[in-house]
């Protein structure tokens, strides 16, 4: 009889970590194993405000799957995924197909701009190790050019964020870390760098208390950070953001968004009930009504039953899920009881560049200043370790001292 085939889609925290714990877990008599994914890498998404601004190289971000991965044990096949049959059990990639018995779905977040008038033609977006580089690129070039260029324009020296959410206020701090340093390098006076975020809440990050939030504030504007809150960005268009109700226009020669993501387009090309971008899954994270595909990470919605609305779509999370979803698995091919996830919150930390940060923990500890900045690395070094060992936090690992 041959072997069921349980098929994995994505290599980010959720998929890695699924096949890391099968390929553990499962003897090679009860299951072939396969992982498809668009790279022969493997990216920390949470690290790529990093690589955007270019405080740290594309490659310390990401590492090769078949380092972490068996190719032995686990069939590896780099190629992008475009749609999911599920009546025939197939999944069509861009350059051919493949079946399943078990499907797991873990192909990350696209960002989302809400149908935003321009956006997505004239803002770079945070996505992946390319769409960030490209962005690393962009800013470094609008420093080399402005003093040789004869048409360039102060307004190319302003970097234009929109959203204050976690990824925005992120880029932020990272930022101002950076700018000085570009302005050294290539002669540029300080003083003509803006750095300008345009949020529609009145507050940036309202998960965090009062106090937490006005010392991110803070420490982000005694940097140069010019805020705009309450103020939605109405269209982006070539020259930067129009905002707010008399339709004020922002140049910038870069502009960032960073207002928002979504579920894999995958989901809805393939047919999935979806809500908001995602598949809301059940318990045990099967997709509703399919016995034998689990959707995870930033493409599943998991509902928090007490709050009564789903969990934020966090790395944290996704590994979680990673965990059940294995032994889920295993149980489904050993005809044992399945079990429900249940999210363990360690905490949530964001960044204000590397020395800085603002965070709450183990259940209700406030953390700022270094010591977040520092928390932040240890999640950081715990992420690489759970998805690549030990070797390879010592290789990709966050040591430096501040
Ligand atoms: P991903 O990690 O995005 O992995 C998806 C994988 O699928 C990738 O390898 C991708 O290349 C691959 N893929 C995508 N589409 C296809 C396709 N069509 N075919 C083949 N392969 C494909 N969360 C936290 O908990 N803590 C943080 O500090 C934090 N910081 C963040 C900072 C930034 C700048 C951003 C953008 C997000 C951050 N997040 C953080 C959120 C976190 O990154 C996501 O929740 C997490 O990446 C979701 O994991 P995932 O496995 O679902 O997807
Ligand atoms: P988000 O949805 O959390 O934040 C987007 C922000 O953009 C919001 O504050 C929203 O009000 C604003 N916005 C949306 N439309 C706007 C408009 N038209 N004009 C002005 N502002 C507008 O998105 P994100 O920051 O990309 O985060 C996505 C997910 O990733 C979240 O679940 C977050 O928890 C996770 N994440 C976590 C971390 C961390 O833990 N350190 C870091 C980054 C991301």
């Amino acid at each position: 009889m041959s072997k069921p085939k349980i098929v994995v889609l994505g290599a980010g925290y959720a998929g890695l970590k699924t096949m890391r714990n099968l390929a553990k877990n499962l003897g090679p008599e009860e299951a072939d194993l396969i992982l498809v994914n668009k790279h022969n890498y493997h990216y920390e998404s949470t690290w790529l405000h990093e690589v955007a601004v270019g405080t740290i190289n594309p490659n310390q971000a990401r590492f090769m799957i078949s380092d972490v991965l068996n190719p032995n044990r686990v069939r590896l096949i780099y190629d992008e995924v475009v749609e999911v049959q599920k009546e025939d059990q197939r999944v069509i990639l861009e350059n051919g197909e493949i079946t399943y018995d078990y499907l797991v779905v873990a192909l990350g977040f696209e960002s989302n701009t809400f149908g935003i008038k321009g956006m997505e033609e004239n803002a770079f977006a945070i996505v992946d190790i390319d769409s960030s580089r490209e962005i690393r690129e962009h800013l470094e070039l609008q420093f080399a050019k402005y003093n040789t260029d004869e048409n360039a324009k102060e307004s190319d020296l302003t970097i234009l964020i929109g959203g204050a959410g976690f990824t925005g206020i992120e880029v932020l701090g990272e930022l101002v870390d950076r700018i000085p340093k570009l302005c050294k390098k290539y002669d540029v006076d300080r003083h003509k760098v803006k750095i300008i975020n345009v949020e529609a809440m009145p507050t940036i990050l309202p998960m965090f208390d009062e106090e937490l939030v006005s010392y991110a504030t803070k420490a982000l504007e005694d940097r140069g950070v010019e805020f705009r809150l309450g103020t939605a960005i109405k269209e982006c268009t070539e020259k930067g953001f129009i905002v707010g109700e008399d339709e004020e226009l922002i140049e910038a020669g870069t502009v960032i968004w960073t207002g928002g993501v979504t579920g894999s387009s995958v989901l809805t090309k393939s047919g999935f009930d979806i809500t908001r971008g995602k598949v809301t899954v059940d318990g045990d994270l099967r997709a509703p009504g399919h016995e034998n595909i689990f959707i995870l990470g930033d493409c599943a919605w998991v509902m928090d039953e007490e709050a009564g609305r789903p969990f934020p779509p966090t790395a944290q999370a996704a590994m979680q899920h990673a965990d059940t979803c294995s032994n889920n698995i295993a149980a489904l091919l050993r005809g044992s009881a399945l079990e429900t996830f249940v999210f363990d919150d360690k905490g949530t930390v964001a960044s204000l560049g590397t020395t800085d940060g603002i965070g709450t923990v183990l259940s209700g500890t406030e953390l700022k200043g270094k010591a977040a900045a520092t928390m932040k690395k240890v999640v950081d070094n715990r992420s690489i370790f759970l998805l690549g060992g030990p070797k390879m936090v010592l290789k990709k690992g966050k040591f430096r001292p501040f």
